[in-house]
This record gives C-alpha cells, sequence and structure tokens, in this order.
C-alpha cells in the first residue's frame, strides 16, 4: 500500500485503494505522505471522517513514526475556527460590560471558568477542556467567522487560532476531518481560488475513511439553516425576555434596533411555523420541498431593512471590539438573507431541498444531488494527487460503484485483500428463516437470536436495521438473558454509545443491542465481542429525501435505483458490519446473517462475494 500511494503522490495521479483492519492503512499512507510533502514544500492533508481516527494519527500513529524513522516532521491537528478559544471575545464576555454582551447571567459561571482553563489550556481546543463546556457559553467566547480583529487585535501575539494555523502553515502532515475538508474545499470552489479556503495550500490529499466520501460532501457542500440558529443570532443582538444583548445601549438608533429585533423575532417564529405545519401535515418528521416559492419568504424583507440599518449603525461605531461583534452578526444576516432565499426560491444548482424535525429543533436543508460532479471537477481534477482509501470501497470486489458516486478518475485502483487468515470466521446463514416481509420473520428471529447468543455465551453484536424491531427484540430477548447471566446493552436506553462499549468490553459476556451506528466505526477486539448477528440486510428505506431524489435519478437516467443503489448501499454497510468482529490475527468468531434473502435470492450473491472467503455453514 505504501507504494502505491508513493507512486501516486509522485505521479500526481489519484489512487483509491481498499485496505482491510490489519494493512497497517495508516502508517503505509501516513510515511509517503511526509515523504511527499518535504519534497514538494507543501503540506499534505489527511482528512479522516471521525474524531477517534483523528486522534489516534495525531497522538499515536505519528509520534511512533516520528521515533521509527529518521526523519524530522512537523504534524499539525486541524479543527474549525469555532473550536478555539478567543481571548479578545473572552475578555469581552468577562469584562465589565459583560451585562450587555451575555444574554443570560447564568453564563456569567461558565464564562469564568472558561477563563480560567485559558490561564493553563496550551492551545485553546474546547475538545481539550478538562471540564464540560456549554455550548451556549462557548458560542461567546469561540473564535468566529467575520469576528477577528486581527491583526489590529490586541490579543494577536497569544491568539490560540493564531497559533494553531501557523502550525499548520509549518506543517508537513495537516490531519483535519471530513467537515472542515469540505468546508475549506466550497471556501475554495466559491472564492474560485485554491487559497480562498481555511487549510493552507496543499499539495496533496489523502482521505481515510472514504467509504462516507458522497454523504460528507453532500452535507458540506449544500445549504443548513436552523430556527434554533436564526433565534440565537437575533438573541446575540437582543433578547427581550432577559433584556440583554448587544444592542443594549444607549440611543435612539438602539431603540429602534432592539425594536426591529423583536419584530424579526415574532416574524422568524410565524415563518419557520409554516414548515412545522407543513410535517404535520403529513405526520413526517422529514419532508421533500419540491416547489420552487412553494413557501412565502415573510421574512426576508425584514431582514434585508434590519440589514441597511444594523449597517448604517455598525459605520457608526468606535469601540473595536464592539464593531467586531457586530461585523459578526451582519455576516450571520447575510448569510441568514441569502440562504432562506435560496430554499426559498430553490437556486442552488441541481440539489434536493427537505424541512426535518429532529429530536431538538427545525432544520431547512439542501444537498447537491450530483456530489459526483462536483467531485470530479473540483477535486479529483485538480493540479494534485487525492489518495482515497477505506476498509469498504469496493462492492462486489469492484470500484465502479464508489467511482460513480464520488467522481474518482483520473488515477488507479487497488484493492487489498484482508492480512487475517479467513478461518478466523466462521460465517452462519440462515437459509430456514422466513423472508423478512412476512409475518411469521419476527418469532423466528428471536427463537434464532436466542439459539446464537446461547452458542456463543453472549459476547455480542445483535445489529438492527429499525429501532422499533430492536426494542421488541430486547422484550423478547430480556428474561433469557438474564436467566444465563447475560447481561443486555440496549442503544437508546440510559447508557450513551461509549458507555454501552465500555460496559461491553468490561463485561465479556455481555450482548449489545444495536443500530445504525454500531455498524459502523466501533472497535472490540478480543474475546468480548466473538458474534456478530446481523438481523436484516440493511437496504435503507428510500424515505429520507436525498436518497429518494438520487433513486429517481438513476431512473430518469435509465438504471435501475434498486440495483444501481439500494443494493450496492446495503452490500457496503453490510461489509461495515461484518467487518466489526476481526480486528486483530488473534479475533476470531462467528458471523450470522438472519436474512435468508442472502441466499434464496439471486442478488444475495452479490453480499457474498464482498466478503473474505470464510468458511460457511447454512442451515
Ligand atoms: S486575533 Fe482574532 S481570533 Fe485571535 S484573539 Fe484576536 S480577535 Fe480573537
Amino acid at each position: 500500500m505504501a507504494l502505491a500511494v508513493a507512486d501516486s503522490l509522485l505521479s500526481g495521479r489519484n489512487l483509491a485503494i481498499e485496505a482491510p483492519t490489519g494493512v497497517g492503512k495508516s502508517f503505509a499512507y501516513l510515511v509517503p505522505a511526509i515523504l511527499f510533502s518535504r519534497l514538494a514544500r507543501r503540506p499534505a492533508v489527511i482528512s479522516t471522517e471521525t474524531i477517534n481516527l483523528q486522534e489516534q494519527l495525531i497522538r499515536k500513529d505519528l509520534p511512533l513514526l516520528r521515533q521509527l524513522l529518521d526523519l524530522d516532521f512537523r504534524a499539525a491537528l486541524a479543527k474549525g475556527r469555532g473550536n478555539y478559544l478567543c481571548r479578545r471575545r473572552l475578555a469581552l464576555a468577562a469584562g465589565e460590560h459583560r451585562d450587555h454582551y451575555l444574554p443570560h447571567p447564568a453564563l456569567a459561571g461558565e464564562i469564568d471558568q472558561i477563563g480560567r482553563w485559558a490561564e493553563r489550556s496550551g492551545d485553546g481546543d474546547c475538545d481539550e477542556a478538562d471540564f464540560h463546556i456549554g455550548g451556549d457559553s462557548w458560542s461567546y467566547v469561540c473564535c468566529e467567522a467575520g469576528n477577528c480583529s486581527f491583526p489590529k487585535c490586541n490579543y494577536r501575539r497569544e491568539c490560540f487560532y493564531r497559533r494553531a494555523r501557523e502550525e499548520w502553515e509549518r506543517a508537513d502532515v495537516i490531519v483535519a476531518n471530513h467537515a472542515l475538508f469540505f468546508t475549506d474545499l466550497k471556501m475554495q470552489i466559491e472564492s474560485d481560488s485554491r487559497d480562498g479556503g481555511l487549510l493552507p495550500l496543499y499539495g496533496a490529499a489523502v482521505i481515510d475513511e472514504a467509504h462516507t466520501l458522497e454523504d460528507s460532501a453532500a452535507d458540506h457542500l449544500g445549504l443548513y439553516l436552523t430556527y434554533g440558529g436564526f433565534n440565537a443570532f437575533l438573541n446575540r443582538l437582543y433578547n427581550p425576555d432577559s433584556a440583554r444583548g448587544l444592542l443594549l445601549r444607549k440611543g435612539g438608533d438602539v431603540l429602534e434596533l432592539r425594536a426591529m429585533t423583536a419584530e424579526l423575532k415574532a416574524a422568524g417564529k410565524h415563518f419557520f411555523a409554516q414548515f412545522e405545519d407543513y410535517l404535520d401535515r403529513a405526520d413526517e418528521s422529514i419532508r421533500a420541498v419540491d416547489q420552487p416559492g412553494g413557501f412565502p419568504n415573510t421574512l426576508n424583507e425584514r431582514l434585508l431593512a434590519f440589514r441597511a440599518r444594523l449597517g448604517d449603525y455598525v459605520q457608526e461605531q468606535e469601540d473595536p471590539d464592539y464593531k467586531s461583534e457586530l461585523e459578526a452578526q451582519l455576516l450571520r444576516c447575510d448569510g441568514y438573507i441569502d440562504g432562506i432565499a435560496a430554499f426559498i426560491d430553490m437556486t442552488l444548482p441541481e440539489s434536493v431541498y427537505w424541512v426535518e424535525r429532529d429530536s431538538r429543533q427545525l432544520i431547512l436543508q439542501a444537498a447537491p444531488l450530483n456530489v459526483a460532479e462536483i467531485l470530479r471537477r473540483e477535486l479529483f481534477g485538480r493540479d494534485f494527487p487525492v489518495v482515497t482509501t477505506s476498509a469498504t470501497l469496493t462492492v462486489d470486489r469492484q470500484f465502479r460503484y464508489f467511482a460513480e458516486r464520488t467522481g474518482f478518475g483520473g488515477g488507479s485502483e487497488v484493492r487489498l485483500d484482508s492480512p487475517f487468515d479467513p478461518d478466523q470466521v466462521q460465517l452462519h446463514l440462515a437459509r430456514s428463516m422466513p423472508d423478512p416481509a412476512l409475518p411469521e420473520y419476527e418469532e423466528a428471529l428471536f427463537r434464532a437470536l436466542e439459539h446464537y447468543l446461547e452458542l456463543s455465551d453472549g459476547k455480542a453484536f445483535v445489529l438492527f436495521t429499525s429501532y422499533a424491531l430492536l426494542r421488541r427484540a430486547a422484550d423478547a430477548l430480556e428474561a433469557f438473558l438474564g436467566a444465563r447471566g447475560i447481561r443486555l446493552l440496549i442503544q437508546g436506553n440510559e447508557l450513551s454509545r461509549s458507555a454501552m462499549l465500555r460496559e461491553f468490553k468490561a463485561d465479556i459476556r455481555s450482548v449489545i443491542f444495536g443500530t445504525d451506528s454500531f455498524w459502523t466505526g466501533v472497535d472490540v477486539p478480543g474475546e468480548a465481542l466473538s458474534n456478530v448477528i446481523i438481523t436484516k440486510l440493511p437496504f435503507a428505506v428510500p424515505s429520507h429525501p436525498l436518497i429518494a431524489a438520487r433513486c429517481d435519478r438513476i431512473k430518469a437516467l435509465g438504471g435501475n435505483p434498486f440495483f444501481d443503489y439500494s443494493l450496492p448501499e446495503a452490500v457496503l454497510k453490510f461489509r461495515q458490519g461484518a467487518g466489526r468482529l476481526i480486528r486483530s490475527r488473534s479475533d476470531s468468531g462467528m458471523i450470522v446473517v438472519l436474512d435468508s434473502r442472502i441466499v434464496a435470492k439471486r442478488y444475495g450473491r452479490m453480499f457474498l462475494h464482498s466478503l473474505p472467503d470464510y468458511p460457511r455453514t447454512i442451515a
């Protein structure tokens, strides 16, 4: 793998490389990336989906390489601006005018705690704080776009964010996450300039965990507006309930602006309520929007008038700190004006629009439908090499699907075999199970779970595709497992995902019943995980507007949405789920598939052919 990566970097050609667990993937791209960046005199960016992998690279792999290689190199962890403490804003929030600045008196205590931490923090990164920082208080002291008075800032010499950026500039290897990487790419696209982003001009990009590439890019290249965010923006200016905010000053201008803020708040409530109604009418929590102008834009006229008035007021201000705070709000106001207009009139190029209500708030969202076209032009078609890698890029041992969905091209594809012995796994395929669409499937599933959990004496992940079925299975098996002294950990109960994993590793016979987030990114080496049970083949229900639109597009182009999208997506997720079992050469265990379609349907072959050649039992 290291040679393939080195060849790609030196030749300037892109590379897609599938590297199963155990290959030593991170070392195999880090070493060539370090050597290349020193040759090219430009950093290489490594982008990962998860914080876990970012931390592993920065804390373990890169320090180990520094020890092992007789090579002096610099590595830096890059995070979004909002992760860093802004000392100037902290001084404001902790200073004598804090009553104007903070929307609630209750935040003052938290701000003081952040102030004490700032004295001992080396990097001002909120993830590194030794106490929990509330998002509300952090938003008043973190670095913000449009709210930096550099180079005039009095704190510029000790600025955490500036220091971090200088580190990025000097680094040979920058470790970022996909969120930052794609935000940077979006800024480059919008400014039509390679150095118009957040990251320094890099000479190569390595995208790890690239199986999420299409969705990560769609998430960050689109539009995301929330009612909560809109209210927070207004509260920052003036919160009538607590009588606090930036506009709590003397003068006729601010009185007028405060009145306008209160009116905007009421108008915002009215504007977002129409989307609540839209969801309620269909009794849905997510719903596509497909008519430009289908909702009246009752907000933008007021926002534009407010923006003009606020802009005049900002011009008159002499206090640079106060002015900077207000300028950041002007920028946010512009973001809402443009974002709301783009959403209502559906003006983003070839995008999908939807309304969603999650457990916390109402969201208006849009994402590009054809990510492949954007990435082909803006990422894979650039003048630097891009290496994409993951343990699961291929479907049916081919890269065709990955290339179609992400626009990958202009280079080579390499598929590495697993370094583990296939005999470490016994694959059980339950042919006798009823089809999952039949009513008798559920009862048969519960009996099969009893059988296979007894066989492995617990020590299992049971992976579900629906939370409702997970709950019913948990109810059905709780007594059975309890009688055998096997602890059942149920996703969605009181424990968080990471707490569940801790308990699972500590109690070696315990069993986890999990949905989505347990199919990927979970690493449990050793005996505690000896059995992975897949209850159903993980076909996504195309109820999400983005997935439905992708399927419609495939159909319109003459393709078959099931074979060209749903099936390969399910195969990739199936591979991720099955891949939880073997994390090292000393691991062993069984993978049980309780969905008979894997042997009864012709397409089942694609799932099986995507796995290593494990010994099989078909019963
Ligand atoms: S330079 Fe900018 S980010 Fe840094 S402390 Fe000053 S205002 Fe904050």
